[in-house]
């Protein structure tokens, strides 16, 4: 498929943009103006190569897309974002050039724009109820507010740097934060603002969760996140890499050996589950989690200069239909395997990765086998992988999700034949902490039980993220670590009033 080029695009925009330039536009003309197109990196040539595939809006298309937002008195978009960004707002300051205000309004609410205008599912959250979709009777017609996000974030990016946020006085109080994901890093920052000092606990030698180890370069670059953490570091939070807390330290020491006044816990959800079937065991049968982190936080696709080296895949079958399959499945692409298989029990409607990685995975060559399940993974006499055999189904009632559930039809059994299985349905908390700390109440996935400020069972102690709401979305982690943020600040300046 060929795809119109950056300049092309840039060209067409630019020529609307005069037209409208300066004019009240109505708003039939506003909704008259046409989606704009991110430019992306052609999908053969990607294929080859690890770097960003979108490449983000142009000013003339950016500045465009802003005009097809109709500034609504009751702004639903707002309600949509978990983090409550002022949408319109940010959007008319993009319409009128002023790209510095625009992105001082996102940051009043959001600290991780260049990130969540990357990966947030805004088709399922903002842009879901934006009225310019519901007028086109098309919600994929919505303004494209996570792309106006991306662009501003990086027209800073690229023009002033991120900026150091102001840090008050400080209060001689100390945090432990565990863990360097979205969740952390928004408490570490926002604990830090207010003056109180942060030490950042993590268990792998970098820090940024999942956005380093998992979500690949081709969708997240990694300079982007390392950027985030930078500004952490010029705020003055401490990060502490290696360092696990259950094992070099347990929970209890952080207060009564470090003397810590608070902790959160932003520990994730990185505990891959298996479909527990035969030849599991198998070599070539990977959880997608331990390819991605390998493939990422390794470097291990980079094969001249990696120093872990990684599995080469030929023959490839994905078990799953989120994003994480979706990405295991493209890092595979990426990594020469001649033939990607993604098998998924249900159809594409109900695939819960996001519409445009299903899109860009099959665009980049991989192929899906819907209302699939493996049955038993096959192997040789070495113990290696040499198949899989799956079984059809087909859909029945809805279950408790909304999704028609998947029944398998006996007798229906086929062979794949694969050298690599990578298993991807799915995450649960790890127990570390839990096993190593029994005052924490869990539910029975053991996810952290809190209360509506963050708290746990345990006095002193604050939890969000995966880690309390099973594995879901960056900007749900964040909004999660606002929240328990504000609870913290409101103990510690307690303690203060206390001892004035
Ligand atoms: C492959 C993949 C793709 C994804 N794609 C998307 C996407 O496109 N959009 C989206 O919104 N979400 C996506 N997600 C989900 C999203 O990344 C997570 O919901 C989010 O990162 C959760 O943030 P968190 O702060 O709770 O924890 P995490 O990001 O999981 O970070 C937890 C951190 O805690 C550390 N840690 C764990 N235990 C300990 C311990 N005992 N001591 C010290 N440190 C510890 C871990 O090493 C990790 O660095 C994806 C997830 C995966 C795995
Ligand atoms: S709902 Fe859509 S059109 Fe209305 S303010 Fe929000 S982004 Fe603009």
């Amino acid at each position: 498929m060929s795809r119109a080029t950056p300049e092309l695009l840039e060209r067409e925009a630019t020529r609307l943009l005069n037209s409208i330039e300066g004019a009240e536009l109505t708003r039939k003309q506003r909704l008259e103006i046409p989606q704009q197109t991110i430019p992306a990196q052609d999908p053969v040539e990607r294929r080859s190569n690890m770097s960003e595939v979108t490449l983000g809006y142009t000013e003339a298309q950016a500045r465009l897309e802003a005009a097809r937002c109709l500034q609504c008195k009751n702004a639903v978009c707002v309600e949509g974002c978990p983090v409550g960004v002022d949408i319109p707002s940010f959007i008319q300051a993009i319409e009128d050039g002023r790209y510095a205000e625009a992105i001082a309004i996102i940051h009043r609410t959001n600290i991780l724009p260049a990130i969540c205008g990357r990966v947030c599912p805004q088709e399922n959250q903002c842009q879901a109820t934006c009225t310019v979709g519901k007028v086109h009777k098309d919600p994929l017609k919505a303004v494209s507010i996570g792309r106006l996000e991306r662009f501003v974030a990086d027209y800073e990016r690229s023009t002033q740097g991120s900026g150091v946020p102001e840090v008050k006085p400080e209060t001689g109080k100390r945090v432990a934060v565990i863990g360097s994901g979205p969740a952390s890093i928004t408490v570490a920052a926002d604990l830090r603002r207010e003056g109180h000092a942060v030490t950042i606990l993590e268990a792998f030698h970098r820090p940024g969760g999942v956005m380093v180890y998992g979500i690949p370069e081709f969708r997240l670059p990694k300079a982007i996140v390392e950027d985030e953490i930078h500004t952490l570091e010029r705020m003055g939070v401490e990060i502490r890499t290696n360092f696990l807390v259950g094992r070099t330290r347990r929970l209890h020491d952080l207060f009564d050996k470090d003397g810590y006044d608070a902790v959160f816990i932003g520990s994730g959800a990185g505990l891959p589950k298996f479909l527990g079937i035969e030849g599991e065991n198998l070599v070539g049968v990977f959880s997608a989690n331990e390819f991605l982190t390998r493939s990422n936080l390794m470097k291990a696709y980079d094969r001249e200069h990696a120093e872990t080296p990684i599995f080469q895949p030929r023959k490839v079958a994905v078990f799953g239909g989120g994003n994480v399959a979706m990405d295991a499945a493209r890092t595979a692409v990426r990594l020469e395997a001649e033939e990607v298989n993604v098998i998924y029990r249900r159809t594409r409607t109900e695939m819960p990765a996001r519409a445009e990685e299903v899109d860009n995975a099959e665009e980049e060559g991989v192929r899906f086998h819907f209302l699939r399940s493996p049955k038993r993974i096959l192997g040789n006499e070495d113990e290696r992988v040499v198949g899989v055999e799956c079984l059809a189904y087909e859909l029945g009632e809805p279950d408790d999700s909304g999704r028609r559930r998947p029944v398998p039809i006996p007798g229906s059994e086929t062979v794949i034949e694969v050298d690599t299985a990578l298993v991807s349905i799915g995450n649960d908390s790890h127990p570390l902490i839990t096993q190593t700390t029994p005052e924490l109440e869990t539910n029975k996935w053991g996810n952290i039980l809190t209360d509506e400020n963050g708290k746990t069972s345990m006095d002193r102690v604050y939890a969000g993220g995966d880690i309390v709401l099973g594995a879901a979305t960056v900007i749900l982690a964040m909004g999660e670590g606002r929240k328990a943020a504000a609870s913290i600040h409101e103990l510690l300046t307690s303690d203060s009033d206390d001892s004035a």
